[in-house]
């Protein structure tokens, strides 16, 4: 018996700190059987995107999607909650580490704190607000932004007065809950975990190490994230467009890229991959802001790669008027009168400018974390040449030590998507590692029995959200919650500065037990994303959670009446009195418990797909692998090496070897989907595999069908055998079989089905494979000359040091607009490859032994029926689309069924394992259960109306409704129903009604508004 096997491992994982990854990886375990550990070293959760205002490129506010997780996070029964804490040390080894995390003194009882905010409010003492950056002030004891969670205050010792003085005490005089605890003294918790996640994030590169810009010295130049919260209704500002010196809103704004990133003279060779899409997006806000101010973005490479991207910078320039010069800023200078700042510049011409501007915005690339070598050497992992934690591109979650994953920034720069993604790929390593632990640490969900509220009078609760001044600035809130309590059957109406908070939660519950509340109404953002929060809410206070109402008055009154405040206000009103008259007609409605078939099916055996059935089957869940191909292995058969060398064969056979050695996994090649029926825990897919049929029952799904590469019409492709494409080169290159001393002058034309009016969308992997194939050919020939013909050169990350070299090694870039392509003809049967030079302004003509076209990815071909058969979306590029770009990149809005891989976008081996990975963790969330709770918002047919006419049946998209042959009527499935209300719409007789969305209750909401 080895050593691993003897240990027994334990159900609970630490992960450390609390951004958006962290959070995401504690709530992925703590919904599939782990207790968790969350220690964050700030007083509160959240991270770098609760001080954001909105996220690209949805510019969904980034708050109102983050809000609901902190709450979930911070009253999930499975998570505990460790703020303000550090790690002191990590004994053990995978299965059953010894941890010990430091709990600094709060000088507040936990226990007993209210989050009332008397203290904060009764504090004599201000100081620079950390995460207001230094614009705002907070107090000595503070809480650090308002919907924080905990929403409990610190006292910062070196500021408070009594610490410093011995006076004071305001806080301890006016605290009625006594909690306030001066003789508090740091904690040492000792923590038994099986497994830990690192997702403590990164640091910004402070821009005072760029002198040159004058940061710190001129007080209208601030860092993007100082700007973010500028722009924020919660910030210093409340999101008024103001300079910093004078309070007045600037007209012209300069975005300066890159710096403290992609220089060296500073340390920080890499790209950091968020800045050119954050700073479109800030650029774009400040004009929603300020609609006549004028925005610059000086920038070296556009890096608009990821998924959606493109359009979002198209969008900025064509309808927000952003406007964008490539350039290098060498300076930085003040008109000390005017306090405006002369920014100098050298166009790509070199031509030298100077432009005035009323306000600059740094946008400073991501570091690693101020402590990370410390942190590391606590961790005993290593750390890569920049201080961020390393990894194996074909193991992107794995840090050096087993058992220790990481999410998020801490292994790189990367954006919220990739951050979340990451953070359940590395709960599904976790998870493979622990399987055999699995539930053995959490407790079952307690609630209190539904109070039974038939025959009872309804008794409305309103809540009235500001939303910071999101709703509060152009909606005024305590009208709507005067009208609110003349309403018939609202007993009580209150408004609150963030509904979502978890105090005011706290106050809803306290509320419906107070005034015997039996419905109620929040008017605030979306139910989109608040709904489910507020529906647990009223559910732990004992009320049914369907007897709930919301009115959306910030999307649909304070953003599209921004400037009208008293027509917003008055359709503020009627929202809230439609809301309160449908609510006085709700019935309890009922969910129904189903069983879960613990198997996973996932389609597409390339490495996305393969890597979904290893962590699934590492899990102990049966899967089924189906390939339409006689093998597995997809794309990663025509690719040899990565750009930074990785063995990609060899990670093929080996993945390979790994399901056939495992058997939980059953393999279906040349394969042809029949059909896919069932729902959430109980799929049924029929298939064809080598001639013979197969029902296969599962329940979850994975798409991972991946995408091909264009076949280019352009540049002679397939008219001259000298023109190929780049995997068609990297075969080549592996297989010896290039006459190396015959290639004089290589060409490499990029973009080539990418970025253009059909197909509008980045390649992501194209420049990186250029760069790879053209380092290969420089190695076996330093004599070729090779020029890459680009648009922007895409290298984000660490990928950036391969840019660096293949220049360095004398490959020539040359750039080329849109509309300006360069023109490919033959000369005596040799190519020829005009291009104009914007440097030289010249037309350059490069006699080409070799034309290597960077094509990009399509997505797959059967995309469409398999989308059909699944019912789920696809985007305008042929695409899968996901459920929510930010926070649900790998799930569809159909319960059950995930995405990974090149179906969802093109991108990188290791980002397709990561976003493997993350399927795999989703999807065994699903396969954990014995059970599913569905129902609720379902239709429902009435027999006796019903004339059996089968119209509902062709509406319903999700194949929910049945024919009863006996009875000669329509039937719901209500497992299967969304509640989309298609049927309700065409049933002639009106049988078919929504629950919770009957006719009489869409009708009493007409008649409050024409009242
Ligand atoms: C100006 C700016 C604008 C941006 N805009 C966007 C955008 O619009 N869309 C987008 O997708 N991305 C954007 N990003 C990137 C985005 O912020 C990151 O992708 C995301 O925040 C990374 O999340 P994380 O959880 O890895 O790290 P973080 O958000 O940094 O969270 C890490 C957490 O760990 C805690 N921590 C650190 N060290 C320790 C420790 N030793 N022990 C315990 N806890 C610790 C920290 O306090 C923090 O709470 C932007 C970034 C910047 C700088």
């Amino acid at each position: 018996m080895d050593t691993k096997s003897e240990i027994k491992k334990v159900g609970a994982v630490l992960v450390l700190g609390g951004g958006v990854g962290g959070i995401q990886a504690a709530l992925d375990l703590a919904e599939s059987g782990f207790l968790v550990y969350l220690v964050e070293s700030s007083p509160a959760i959240g991270g770098v995107m609760a001080q954001l205002d909105k996220t690209f490129p949805t510019n969904d506010c980034s708050m109102c999607i983050l809000s609901p997780k902190l709450v979930e996070c911070g009253r999930h029964r499975n998570i505990e909650l460790i703020t303000y804490s550090d790690l002191v040390d990590v004994e053990g080894e995978l299965g059953r580490f010894k941890v010990s995390v430091r709990k600094r003194a709060r000088s507040v009882n936990e226990a007993l704190c209210t989050g009332c905010g008397i203290c904060q409010e009764k504090c004599p003492w201000k100081v620079d607000s950390e995460f207001d950056v230094a614009m705002g002030k907070r107090k000595a004891i503070y809480v650090p932004y308002a919907q924080a969670v905990p929403n409990i205050p610190v006292i910062d010792r070196e500021h408070c007065v009594y610490f410093e003085k011995g006076t004071c005490r305001a806080c301890e005089k006016f605290c009625t809950a006594h909690a306030i605890d001066f003789e508090q003294e740091d904690e040492i918790v000792e923590l038994e975990v099986g497994s830990i996640i690192l997702a403590p994030g990164f640091d910004e590169f402070e821009a005072q190490l760029k002198p040159e810009y004058g940061y710190g010295r001129f007080p209208n130049v601030v860092t993007s994230i100082q700007f973010e919260r500028m722009l924020c209704a919660s910030g210093p500002f409340q999101g008024h467009l103001q300079r910093p010196s004078d309070g007045k809103e600037p007209k012209s704004i300069a975005f300066i890229q890159c710096v403290g990133s992609r220089d060296l003279s500073c340390g920080r060779p890499y790209c950091s991959s968020v800045c050119c899409t954050y700073a479109i997006k800030e650029a774009i806000i400040a004009r929603e802001h300020a609609g006549d101010v004028k925005p610059t973005i000086f920038y070296i490479d556009m890096r608009t790669y990821g998924k959606d991207f493109d359009k979002y910078l198209e969008r900025a320039k064509a309808e927000y008027g952003v406007r964008l010069v490539r350039s290098g800023v060498s300076e930085v200078q003040q008109d000390f009168e005017t306090e405006n700042l002369m920014i100098k510049y050298e166009s790509e011409d070199g031509g030298l400018f100077t432009e005035e501007f009323d306000l600059v915005v740094l946008s400073v690339g991501l570091g690693p974390p101020k402590q990370a070598v410390e942190l590391a050497n606590r961790l005993g992992i290593e750390l890569n040449e920049y201080d961020f934690a390393r990894t194996d591109p074909f193991k992107p979650t794995e840090t050096s030590r087993p058992g220790i994953f990481v999410c998020g920034a801490f292994s790189g720069p990367k954006d919220i998507p990739e951050t979340v993604t990451q953070a359940s790929g590395a709960v599904a390593c976790a998870e493979s590692m622990l399987s055999s632990a699995r539930g053995s640490l959490v407790t079952e969900r307690e609630l209190p029995p539904e109070i039974d509220v038939t025959g009872q009078e309804p008794r409305i609760g309103a809540f009235i959200c500001h939303c910071g001044i999101n709703i509060g600035g152009y909606v005024d809130v305590p009208q709507v919650v005067e009208y609110a309590k003349s309403l018939p059957g609202v007993v009580y109406a209150a408004d609150n500065l963030y509904t979502c908070s978890q105090d005011t939660q706290e106050q809803i519950k306290a509320m419906i037990k107070e005034h015997n509340l039996n419905r109620v109404v929040v008017a605030s953002c979306t139910p989109r994303t608040h709904e489910p929060l507020f529906q647990e809410t009223i559910r732990e206070a004992g009320l049914n959670r369907y007897l709930f109402e919301m009115a959306n008055i910030r999307d649909q009154c304070s953003w599209v009446h921004m400037n009208e405040k008293e027509a917003a206000t008055q359709k503020a009103k009627d929202l809230v009195s439609m809301a309160v008259a449908k609510a006085q007609l709700f019935k309890p409605l009922k969910e129904l418990t189903v069983g879960v078939v613990n198997k996973g099916l996932i389609i597409g055996g390339g490495i996305a797909g393969m890597t979904a059935a290893l962590e699934l089957a590492n899990q102990g869940f049966e899967c089924f692998l189906l390939e339409r191909k006689g093998e597995l292995g997809g794309n990663l058969r025509k690719v040899y090496h990565t750009l930074e060398g990785g063995d990609v064969q060899g990670l093929l056979e080996n993945t390979i070897q790994k399901i056939k050695e495992n058997e939980l996994i059953h393999v279906f090649t040349n394969v042809e989907i029949e059909g896919i029926d069932g729902f959430v825990g109980n799929f049924k897919t029929t298939v064809k595999s080598d001639g013979q049929e197969y029902t296969l029952e599962h329940g979850a799904i994975i798409v991972a069908s991946g995408g091909e590469e264009y076949k280019p019409t352009e540049y002679l492709y397939g008219q001259h055998d000298r023109a190929l494409t780049q995997l068609e080169l990297e075969q080549k290159l592996a297989a010896h079989s290039l006459k190396f001393e015959h290639l004089n002058n290589v060409v490499m034309i990029q973009c080539v089905g990418s970025r253009d009016g059909e197909r509008p969308y980045c390649s992501r992997i194209c420049c990186s494979q250029a760069i790879k194939n053209a380092l290969k050919i420089k190695e076996e020939n330093p004599e070729a000359n090779i020029y890459i013909l680009y648009r922007d050169i895409r290298t984000y990350g660490f990928k950036e040091e391969f840019y660096r070299k293949a220049r360095l090694k004398g490959i020539t870039f040359i750039r080329y607009d849109e509309g300006h392509e360069p023109q490919v003809s033959v000369e005596n049967g040799r190519l020829k490859v005009e291009v104009l030079d914007p440097i030289l302004m010249e037309r350059l003509v490069i006699d080409a032994d070799l034309l290597v076209l960077s094509v990009g990815v399509i997505p797959s071909s059967g995309r469409e029926e398999l989308s059909k058969m699944l019912k789920v979306p696809l985007n305008e590029d042929g695409f899968f689309l996901e459920a929510h770009v930010k926070l649900r990149p790998v799930e569809f809005a159909t319960d059950g069924i995930f995405l990974c891989g090149l179906a969802h976008s093109p991108k990188p081996i290791s980002e397709n394992i990561s976003q493997a990975q993350a399927a795999a963790a989703k999807a065994a969330i699903v396969l954990s259960k014995e059970s599913i709770v569905s129902g609720g918002y379902v239709a429902e047919i009435d027999k006796e109306k019903c004339s059996g006419c089968g119209l509902c049946i062709q509406a319903c998209y999700f194949g929910a409704i049945s024919y009863n042959e006996e009875l000669g009527v329509s039937e719901v499935n209500p497992v299967l129903c969304k509640g989309c209300g298609n049927c309700a719409v065409i049933c002639p007789s009106g049988a078919c009604q929504i629950q919770g969305f009957r006719d009489e209750q869409i009708l009493s909401q007409v008649g409050a508004y024409i009242t």
